[in-house]
């Protein structure tokens, strides 16, 4: 049997660091990555034919679980009717009503083939619409590798901020700002100084890439009265978030809090293509006509719409739309996360937790972080320890603290309650 050791050895030679997406390559944890053979419902299984029980679930597509029947049977039929046509085609118009019909503030969508990619074409629209250059994103938040978005904070307020990656020049970086998450003082004065310069601001609502922290109510208000005051975008990023917490996406989540609340565009992806590569961006018509072909803001792609990630997504909107869906996967979430609550307070190590809906979180400390430095001081090497002894014991976590975590409706109460005591066991170890 080939091991998951000779696999990464032979893909470090002909792949960079022996991976396609830098976190899968273990880094922050230390260790050898599971290469994985199969999947089905719950469950993975690595080379070596160990089995997991899966909380990445791809990064957040996989809501319904692997290979859920009615998906893999819309898939199959698609894929005999043809790959891609470069061509217009129905279930790309059955999609984008889909997704419109579940998100209030969402009149038109364009499809795209990855998050980053609509992320990026969100921010060019919005730089199109409104004529103007700078945008604010929050430390802690991803967005995707877009060049303006790879920033983190510079050092003062509201300074210029720092390409996080190299080969972006300060250039490109120049107009964005980088802001403290859940800051309500830090949002104002920056607006106060340049709100009129500023096309967007773009929020993960509830960030799943610093693990889970949620942008408080008092922020998502003001953040919404100064964009609307000034004339700026307000941008939810909802790749991980959206149909993941809530069916209507964390916008609905914050609709229930701030009556009224809308974001004007939204970002989709993970969920909307059920694990297929597709991603969109959405907003007013107003807005959205200013795209191409109508507009002077261009945007294209060759395998946009594709007609087998639009089956796999609709396929995947149809079961997770059917009543009590989210009911039933919130539950799960809750006692996933419960589950690992108990072991820490059982073998006295500080573990808080959050949910929402299928997405969830958890932080070796005393009190949930509410940004990116909160998040940063909490117990790495204890995390690290933990993730390594869930590995053993089959469960697969994310490989960073600072990623969330998801249930899928495959879960059953067996795997929760094997999660649990495998917490258990792996915190007691140490
Ligand atoms: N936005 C958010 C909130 C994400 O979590 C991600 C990816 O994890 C992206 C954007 C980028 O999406 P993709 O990896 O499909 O390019």
């Amino acid at each position: 049997m080939t091991t998951n050791e000779q696999l990464f050895a032979r893909a470090q030679a002909v792949i960079p660091g022996g991976v396609n997406s830098p976190v899968r390559a273990f880094r922050a944890v230390g260790g050898t990555p599971r290469f994985i053979a199969r999947a089905e419902g719950q469950y993975i299984w690595d080379a070596e034919d160990k089995r997991y029980i899966d909380y990445i679930g791809s990064w957040g597509p996989m809501i319904l679980g692997h290979g859920h029947p009615a998906v893999l049977e819309a898939v199959q039929k698609a894929l005999r009717e043809g790959f891609s046509f470069g061509a217009p085609t129905e279930r790309e118009i059955e999609l984008a009503e889909a997704i419109i019909a579940q998100v209030p503030s969402i009149e038109q969508v364009r499809l795209v083939s990855s998050g980053t990619e609509a992320g990026m074409s969100t921010l060019r629209l919005a730089r199109g619409v409104t004529g103007r250059s700078k945008i604010i994103k929050f430390e802690g938040c991803y967005h995707g590798h877009a060049d303006a978005l790879l920033v983190k904070a510079g050092s003062g307020l509201a300074t210029f901020g720092h390409p996080t990656s190299a080969g972006v020049p300060a250039e490109v970086v120049q107009h964005t700002l980088v802001l403290e998450y859940n800051n309500v003082e830090q949002l104002e004065e920056t607006f106060a100084a340049q709100g009129d310069e500023i096309a967007c601001v773009m929020l993960e609502a509830i960030a799943g890439n610093m693990n889970f922290v949620r942008a408080s109510v008092p922020f998502v208000t003001k953040l919404r009265e100064l964009c609307t005051k000034h004339g700026a975008l307000l941008v939810f990023d909802e790749v991980m978030t959206g149909f993941r917490v809530a069916l209507g996406g964390a916008q609905s989540v914050y609709a229930k809090l701030i009556p009224g609340f809308e974001p004007d565009m939204t970002v989709f992806g993970k969920v909307i293509g059920g694990g297929m590569p597709l991603a969109a961006f959405g907003g007013k018509k107003d807005v959205m006509k200013q795209l191409a072909p109508l507009g002077p803001v261009y945007q294209a792609g060759t395998l946009s719409g594709n007609p087998v990630a639009t089956a796999c997504g609709l396929a995947t909107l149809a079961e997770i739309t059917k009543p009590g869906f989210y009911e039933a996967l919130a539950a799960k979430t809750q006692k996933m996360v419960q589950g690992i609550a108990d072991a820490g307070r059982e073998a006295g190590v500080p573990i808080v937790t959050d949910s929402e809906g299928g997405m969830f979180g958890f932080f070796f400390a005393d009190a949930l972080p509410q940004n990116y430095t909160a998040v940063m001081a909490t117990d790495k090497e204890r995390f690290n320890r933990f993730f390594h002894g869930m590995l053993d014991r089959g469960v697969y976590l994310a490989p960073a603290m600072y990623e969330a975590g998801f249930v899928s409706a495959a879960h059953t109460d067996e795997d929760l309650a094997a999660t649990a005591q495998a917490a258990l066991e792996a915190l007691k170890a140490g």
